[in-house]
């Protein structure tokens, strides 16, 4: 076969037969297939999309790419979570830690940042010689002993999707329904997960913008999940507006532990509560949404949950002074309020636009080798709905350069739309695909 061709096949709105994306995944797994022509394919697939049995064919050639791992000589039952991505989601530091708590093990191997949104390991990197990097011996032995792993994808687990992911980060080629459900459910697959809990994202920060997309999303991936035998759960949950009010490595890590000891944004709460909740009935530890909700908040209050966090940065190197005090935490060297421009009601935001103005503050990539400002990022408490008076403080930013900063400030005030009339607030969740 030659690459060629595929491309071509694609470009033209043909369908790719499982032969030749099985070919194309071994190809970029074994780095026979050069970075050009593989972003070319991505391109043409984000233009062209692809049937689901193509998709179904991805994602199996892609999880088949590297190890398949059987956590059952460790757990008895693994549960993992993923989500599709958003602006401020630092969902996993916190549910993590509270699925934990309440006696579910989770090992869990989480990505970087990918365009606009963030990635978990990049901000738990925020945390001095906290390493992402273990072997499967370690990651099954702080599983049995902790309960509780946050890996990076290894090397031998679904490397295709490594090697794609890193790929489309930097060549525009994110916002793909089938690239997205072949990214998450190859991994998860591989993972070894009996139950996964996916936190779809709806709206103006992520990669699907309307209910009808993500929920497209949802399906394929539930179905996928199911198929493969594993119990699969979609939350379609909103992203017109960043999650939490912190975005950037440091500042979501800091929100993060603020939300585990009882003190976090509401929004942010209500989301943990929603997804741990789920995690817990598919662990079968709860009967109801209700029980588990009761039994999360009590591994929270009980601060049982904040030491699972502690033991998990502890076991994987972190420096824990900068956990249990986080002013140690990278701080920015320039810290400047932005203000709101007049009177009204907060009517809309662009939320994607927020998160890129993040990223060029550094706490993103723009290419493949960028090194992280673990420092920057913006606290933005303002929601869609909220009232304010001409001059209020809206956001914070945190810029290690005068000049970033001052984009940041004109960015951040564009991607907010006013009203002078009241705004209704926004759902948290629009439903759920079982
Ligand atoms: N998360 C992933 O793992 N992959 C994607 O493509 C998007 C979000």
């Amino acid at each position: 076969m030659r690459m060629v061709d595929l491309i071509a096949t694609k470009r033209d709105g043909g369908k790719l037969s499982s032969e030749e994306i099985q070919w194309f995944v071994t190809g970029v797994t074994e780095a026979t297939v050069p970075d050009y022509q593989a972003a070319a394919l991505l391109m043409a697939i984000y233009i062209r999309g692809m049937s689901r049995r193509e998709i179904v064919d991805l994602t199996l050639s892609m999880a088949r790419s590297g190890d398949q791992l059987d956590l059952h000589d460790t757990v008895p039952f693994a549960i993992d979570k993923h989500s599709s991505g958003g602006v401020g989601d630092k969902t996993t530091l916190v549910v993590q830690p509270l699925v934990a708590a309440c006696g579910v093990p989770v090992g869990k191997m989480s990505g970087r940042g990918l365009g606009s949104s963030g990635g978990t390991l990049d901000k738990m990197e925020s945390i001095r010689g906290w390493s992402c990097h273990l072997e499967l011996p370690a990651f099954k032995q702080q599983l049995r002993d902790i309960g509780l792993v946050l890996a990076g994808q290894t090397a031998h687990l679904a490397p295709a999707d490594g090697k794609l992911y890193a790929l489309r980060d930097v060549t525009g080629t994110v916002a793909s329904m089938p690239l997205i459900a072949a990214s998450i459910m190859s991994k998860k697959l591989a993972a070894g997960a009996d139950a996964i809990v996916l936190d779809v994202k709806v709206g103006s920060g992520a990669f699907m913008p309307t209910v009808t997309a993500a929920r497209e999303l949802a399906e394929i991936m539930v179905n996928i999940g199911h198929d493969a035998g594993r119990k699969t759960v979609a939350l379609l949950s909103d992203m017109n507006q960043p999650l939490g009010q912190a975005i950037g490595n440091a500042l979501e890590v800091k929100e993060a532990m603020t939300t585990l000891q009882g003190d976090g944004p509401a929004d942010f709460w209500a989301h943990c509560l929603e997804v741990a909740g789920q995690m817990l009935l598919l662990a079968q530890k709860a009967a109801t949404m209700e029980q588990a909700k009761a039994l999360i908040t009590k591994a929270r209050d009980s601060g049982r949950a904040w030491d699972k966090f502690r033991q998990m940065v502890m076991a994987q190197g972190g420096d824990v002074s900068q956990v249990d005090n986080p002013d140690h935490l990278p701080q920015a060297s320039h810290v400047e309020t932005v203000n709101a421009p007049r009177d009204g009601y907060a009517a809309a935001m662009d939320t994607n636009a927020i998160g890129w103005s993040a990223v060029h503050l550094g706490a993103g990539r723009l290419v493949k080798t960028d090194i992280l400002d673990h420092a920057v990022g913006l606290i933005l408490p303002l929601k869609v709905g909220d009232k304010v008076k001409d001059g209020q403080i809206i956001a914070t930013i945190h810029a290690n350069d005068p000049d970033k900063l001052a984009q940041a400030r004109q960015d951040i005030l564009k991607a907010i739309t006013w009203s002078d009339e009241p705004v209704a607030r926004l759902p948290h969740f629009y439903g759920t695909v079982t």
